[in-house]
């Protein structure tokens, strides 16, 4: 075997090193001036793919197939690709990064959020990012670890009714307080969970699971049009709808009653990208992951979110 030279060695080191450095340096799509200034993400906890668009025949997601995926792209390789539990997921999403956090509540993200990135750098009041969610113990999305961000720029939220982080309430509640706060404060950023198909899920009872992924296609259709029937949000909002992960796959585990781990079921989930910024109509099969959510967002209303490991995602953007 020939030996390298010392000089040799370091030479390919450095060599190596640079090709790593270019190929791990993301060139970000050119800043432009986008139509959207407002941001609503919708997460549904915890279908499993199969039941969503991995079913040809999409019988369960109606107006997510045949409504909202046509008026805007949708990804069908899209990856929960850190711990697969709720609060983990919803961490991945709002901050950027996998984080393997306790999922009861009792543990706030590490990272600020694109909600606190957004508020800091653009001076915006709290009532004007709302964090809404079914599940009490997403209150901790509000609030971040990390050194100058624990309690600062924190968004408003309702996670619950006591929002003590300890309930779960039904998603027609949820909807509610949506509604009222769309229509009240007008938020310019929103993140909405939705709980009930996950819930059923745990409780192993498969036609209410199947009746959940209807009921949340049906608030995914009402929120949609909610947006493109108002005067302040048509034309200048954009939409993602995805979800924290999904669920085992059957013949796994305990199939779809639970899930947490790293089988494929719980990793893939499906992500739908509408607004005035995106395309529409196309179909994404490349594969992109929670943590880009974030960077897009970041990308989109025009403000740097220098934690999130995410990247733009840009088969999105016209
Ligand atoms: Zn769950
Ligand atoms: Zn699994």
């Amino acid at each position: 075997m020939k030996l390298l030279t010392f000089t040799g060695l370091v030479a390919l080191l450095l060599l190596s090193s640079s090709i790593v450095t270019t190929c791990d340096t993301e060139v970000k799509p050119p800043k432009k001036d986008f139509r959207t200034k407002n941001v609503i993400v919708l997460v549904i906890d915890g279908p499993r793919f199969s039941e969503t668009f991995g079913d040809s025949t999409c019988q369960y997601i109606p107006h997510l197939a045949k409504d909202l995926a046509p008026q805007g792209v949708l990804f069908t390789n899209f990856r929960n690709n850190g711990k697969t539990n709720t609060n983990s997921g919803h961490t991945a999403i709002t901050t950027g990064v996998y984080q393997s956090i306790r999922n009861d509540g009792t543990e706030l993200p590490k990272y600020p959020s694109f909600f606190q990135y957004y508020l800091k750098e653009k001076k915006i009041p709290k009532e004007k990012a709302w964090i809404i969610a079914s599940k009490g113990k997403l209150n901790i999305l509000a609030n971040a670890r990390k050194k100058g961000w624990f309690h600062s720029y924190m968004p408003s939220d309702y996670c619950g009714p006591r929002g003590n982080g300890s309930e779960y309430v039904a998603d027609k509640f949820t909807w509610d307080v949506v509604l009222e706060k769309l229509k009240t404060e007008q938020p310019s950023m929103m993140l909405i969970n939705l709980l009930e198909v996950d819930t059923r899920g745990h409780s192993n009872d498969w036609p209410n699971y199947l009746g959940a992924i209807e009921r949340t296609d049906k608030y995914a259709y009402k929120l949609w049009k909610f947006i493109q029937n108002s005067k302040h949000y048509k034309d200048n909002t954009t939409l993602i709808i995805t979800n924290d992960h999904g669920r085992h796959l059957d013949g796994h585990k305990d199939g779809f009653v639970s899930h947490g781990d790293r089988c494929e079921g719980c990793r893939k989930i499906y992500m739908i990208g509408l607004g005035p910024d995106f395309k529409q109509g196309e179909v994404v099969t490349e594969e992109y992951e929670q943590i880009d959510i974030s960077a897009t967002i970041a990308h989109l209303m025009n403000f740097e979110m220098p934690t999130s490991d995410g990247r733009v995602i840009t088969p999105l953007f016209k």
